[in-house]
This record gives structure tokens, sequence and C-alpha cells, in this order.
């Protein structure tokens, strides 16, 4: 426990006695300390407008691709670009803290977090508990949950924005 969040000092809430911060950035990020904000599949996202803008500009592409596969068969995969664009385009998800979340994870913490009234992961005094994750994310989920514990909210809300996502 023991993290806070200044922001401005805007938003600040307290909740058993701890300086929670700033609701915004807050919603931003998961449970588990995944960035919602960033995902691909999120329906504020940037990922999700730029897909949209592009889908809508390349909007009838699809008969230069086949003439352009001719030659560069680069272009016989077009099809299943746009598909993916598309699928992009059409992010879902409300975010880990949002009624309606489709993560495709196969995550504890969303539900867990609620019922045991915690933000994050890191402040669950079963942490870092056996179901949560296995192999490469179980051990990408125990560092950034260190991580926010050792260096403050938003220290890690900015360190960790400033990485791919991916
Ligand atoms: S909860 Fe939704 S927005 Fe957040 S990481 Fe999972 S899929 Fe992405
Ligand atoms: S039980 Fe595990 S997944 Fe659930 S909040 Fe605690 S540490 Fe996270």
């Amino acid at each position: 426990m023991g993290y806070g969040l200044c922001f401005g000092c805007q938003g600040i809430l307290f909740r058993g006695g701890l300086k929670v911060g700033n609701n915004e950035v807050l919603n931003k990020l998961s449970v588990c300390g995944l960035d919602c904000s960033r995902c691909a599949d999120y329906e504020n996202g940037e990922i999700r407008s730029l897909s949209s803008k592009l889908s809508e500009l390349l909007n009838g592409y699809e008969r230069l691709a086949r003439m352009k596969a001719i030659n560069d068969p680069t272009f016989e995969g077009y099809s299943k670009f746009a598909q993916i664009l598309n699928h992009f385009a059409q992010g879902s998800c409300g975010g880990c803290r949002s009624d309606n979340v489709k993560c495709p994870l196969d995550c504890h913490a969303k539900t867990c977090g609620k019922e045991r009234n915690i933000e994050f992961c890191f402040e669950c005094n079963e942490f870092p508990c056996d179901k949560q994750f296995e192999g490469k994310l179980r051990e990408r989920w125990i560092e950034r949950n260190n991580r926010m514990k050792e260096s403050g909210l938003e220290k890690y809300y900015i360190e960790q924005s400033q990485l791919p996502r991916y």
C-alpha cells in the first residue's frame, strides 16, 4: 500500500486513510496494472480512432490492391489487413473498471479487485496469488505491481506511458 498520485492534486479521493489519486488516471489503468487507455481493444483509445480514420481513408482501396497484387504479392493479403484494421476501428472494451469489460485475458483481478475493494493487485494481501496469469504474462504482472508499489502510481503511470504498449 502507500501510493499517491497528484497530477495537480485534483480529484483526490481518500480510502482507508490513503490518498488515492485522480480518477481520470485511475480509470486508465486496469486492476492488474495494464494501461487500458493505450489498449488496441479500448473503445476510447488512440488505436481505435487512428484505425477508424485509416479505414475511412482506405475505403474502396480493394480494387487497387488487387491490381497491385499482380506485381507485388504483399497485396495478396490486403483483405486480411482490412479485416484486422476494421476490428481495431471497432474497439469494443470500455476498460477494466467499466461495466463493459471485454478483456481477452484470462484475468481474475477485474472481478476479485472489486470484491476486495482494492484498486490494484499490489494492494491485495494475497499478491502475487497463484491464480493470476501464467508464464511471461505473470512475470510482467508481478513486475508492474511491484513497480507501482515501489515508485508510486504517478511515476509508474508516466514511466509505462513512455514504453511500447505491446
Ligand atoms: S480491460 Fe479492456 S481496455 Fe483494459 S487491457 Fe483489457 S481489453 Fe484492454
Ligand atoms: S487475488 Fe490475485 S488477482 Fe485477485 S486482486 Fe488479489 S492479487 Fe489480484
